[in-house]
């Protein structure tokens, strides 16, 4: 998966809301293998955009390939389904399962079913697969101990690290986080860009939105910067940090 061939491709890409132009005609590549960085002030489209890519909403304008092949638009399902899983920046968790069900829940994939007919679903030696799975995924953010734990009594930043490992349930090519670390606290910061290098050992390709720029630069070789729903400039993280362009935007905010 990270032979460097373009993964993800938005080619004037539009998303309006009556006359807000939230995204105004971007074009970008996502590399397979890649951590592509999608920054720029409050209110630039970045969120708007990763709406776009994950079906969430159908595009006004443009085209969205994935592999080379059409993204299905407007359709979260769809979408998941070729291999792009997301985070929201709001979490969506079930506050009063466990952890691990949390997992199984997305490794199900059936979103809407109460959980005791979700796990029915799963045959006998099925459901004990999935549930090694789910420990592995558990594992990998940092949160094995915390299998049994109701998800509404982990903190904050453990809430933010098993959104991530639901996603990877759905063994995405493409990881999209919009904002992982928002709120969280220093130490997690700093667990979190480890468990976003684990996931791109991996071989999964993530589209990383972020305010704090020493993780967009530790963690991303490409960057896209997006002001006013327009990317004004890409490049390497110290590439973009340097161009006037994207320092004026920032001043601005
Ligand atoms: P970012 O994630 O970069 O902070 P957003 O993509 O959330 O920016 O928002 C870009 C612009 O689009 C903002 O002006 C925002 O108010 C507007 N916007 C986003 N979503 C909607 C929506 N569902 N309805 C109307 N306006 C929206
Ligand atoms: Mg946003």
């Amino acid at each position: 998966n990270a032979d460097g061939s373009a993964l993800l491709e938005l080619r004037d890409v539009k998303r309006y809301f009556g006359g807000v132009k939230a995204v105004d005609g971007v074009s970008l590549t996502v590399r397979a293998g890649e951590i592509h960085g999608l920054i720029g002030p409050n209110g630039s489209g970045k969120s708007t955009a990763v709406n776009v890519i994950s079906g969430l909403y159908v595009p006004t304008d443009g085209k969205l390939l994935l592999r080379n092949k059409a993204l299905p638009a407007g359709s979260l399902f769809k979408v998941a389904r070729t291999g792009v899983a997301r985070t929201f920046q709001n979490l969506q968790l079930f506050s009063e399962l466990t952890t691990l069900d949390n997992v199984m829940v997305a490794l199900k994939g059936q979103y809407r079913a109460p959980l005791p007919l979700v796990l029915l679903g799963f045959a006998h030696g099925e459901e004990r697969r999935a549930q090694a799975v789910a420990l592995a995924l558990l594992q990998l953010v940092g949160l094995q101990d915390q299998a049994r734990t109701r998800a509404k009594d982990l903190t904050y930043g453990d809430q933010r690290f098993l959104e991530i490992a639901r996603a990877l349930a759905r063994r995405p090519d493409l990881l999209i986080l919009d904002e992982p670390a928002a709120g969280l606290a220093h130490p997690d910061v700093n667990r979190l860009v480890e468990i976003i290098k684990r996931i791109h050992e991996r071989g999964v390709s993530i589209i990383l939105i972020e305010h704090h720029m020493d993780v967009i630069s530790e963690l991303c070789s490409v960057v896209t910067v997006l002001d006013g729903g327009r990317i004004i400039a890409a490049g390497t993280a110290d590439q973009v940090k340097r161009d006037p362009k994207v320092i004026e935007a920032y001043l601005g905010m």
